[in-house]
Parts: structure tokens; sequence; C-alpha cells
């Protein structure tokens, strides 16, 4: 299997190329056609399996261009580095694209978020702290979101994020909107989450 075999637009076959990725990994093979076609996804995936990837792609491929100033995806992660981390794969597989990505996350002044928030933005990046500190400011506006990823979900149960989780998920706008978890293991608290999370879902485990 190639990239181009999974229903991957030009553009995102050549930016993983150009990454090296030569053949798509387990979790990508399995996740990308799932999530192309609009299903939620519950991924059992460690770190260094391509999970990054295998959620980025379809994201990439469901934005395509830029688009009004509101972000149309978030992805939520527990720690700043996994939010940086997270931040550079969607920059490099999004070269080809004009897409306006983000990551924000504490330990800094908020400011120049902010500023690159109202400058327009169509992926955000988060963690689940900062998230809700700009969503209360009125920086960021919820109601084009259409994508939903929760990424090491069993990080963030364990670093006592579900109150914030469940307050987020509260300001999401519901309709129609896709979900995506992903968490190394699967303990009872993620699966809890999953139920409260996912529709339908899809369950990889890698
Ligand atoms: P992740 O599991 O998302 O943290 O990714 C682990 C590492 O695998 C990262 O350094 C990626 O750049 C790399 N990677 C992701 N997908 C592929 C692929 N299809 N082929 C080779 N390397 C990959």
């Amino acid at each position: 299997t190639h990239f181009s075999d999974l229903g991957l637009n030009p553009q995102l076959v050549r930016a993983c190329d150009d990454q090296g990725y030569s053949t798509p990994t387990d979790i990508q093979e399995k996740a990308i056609p799932l999530l192309l076609k609009g299903h939620d996804v519950l991924g059992i995936a460690q770190t260094g399996t391509g999970k990054t990837a295998a959620y980025a792609l379809p994201i990439l491929m469901q934005c395509k261009y830029a688009q009004g100033s509101n972000p149309r995806a978030l992805i939520l992660a527990p720690t700043r580095e996994l939010v940086i981390q997270i931040e550079e794969v969607f920059r490099s597989l999004s070269k080809y694209t004009d897409l306006r990505i983000l990551a924000i996350y504490g330990g800094l002044g908020p400011r120049t978020q902010i500023d690159a928030i109202n400058n327009g933005i169509d992926l955000l990046i988060a963690t689940p702290g900062r998230f809700m500190e700009l969503y209360l400011k009125e920086v960021i506006i919820t109601k084009e979101l259409k994508t939903l990823v929760l990424d090491e979900a069993d990080k963030m149960m364990d670093m006592g994020f579900m109150p914030q989780i469940r307050k987020i998920l509260e300001v999401i706008p519901i309709k129609k909107r896709q979900n995506a978890l992903f968490s190394a293991t699967f303990p009872e608290k993620v699966e809890n989450l999953s139920f409260e999370f996912l529709e339908y879902p899809h369950k990889i485990e890698i």
C-alpha cells in the first residue's frame, strides 16, 4: 500500500514522500480510510506508530484550503511538548497547502497566541487549559469546528483533565462533528470517555 492508495490528494502524498514516509504504517493504513469516510475512530496505539499522521492527513484532506477565520479542527493533547510535536507533524504534512495551523499551550503569556488566532486559523492544536482560557476570553470561536481529536487520552485522564475535557465537549457544536480518540492504553476511564465522546466508533488496536 502507498499513501496514494488511501484516498489522499497529491499534495499530501508528496509531503509524505518529502518526510521520507514511503509506506503507511499499520495505524495509518487502518485509520486514514475510516476518517476520510467520516467515521469516528478509537485508536489504541503507542507513540512511535505514526498515530499523529494517521489523524493529521485526513484532517488536512478535509480542510484543504484556508477558509474563514475560525478553526475547523481541534486537536487536544495533554502537554506542551506533545502539542508542539503534533504541530510539527501538521506543518510538515501541510507544506503544499495554505492551511493556517496554530499550537497553543500554557507556560507563557497568551498575547502572541491571541494575535495569531485573531489573524485567522484553520487548525488548532491545544492543551485543554489554554484552550479553555482563550475560549472563555472569547478569542477562540468554536462554531466552525467539524473535527475533534483527543490525543494521548490516557495521559489526559491521569493528569486530571477529565473535568476540563467535559467542559470543552460542552462548548463544541455536536452536530455533524467527527471525533477521534487516541490512547496508548485502554483503561476503564478511557473507555468511559470514549462512550461519552465518540459516536459508533471504529476501534483500531495496534
Ligand atoms: P508518532 O507515533 O505519531 O509519534 O510518530 C512516530 C514517528 O514516526 C515520527 O517521527 C514520524 O515522523 C514517523 N512516521 C510517521 N508515519 C510514518 C511513515 N508512514 N513512515 C515512516 N515514518 C513515519
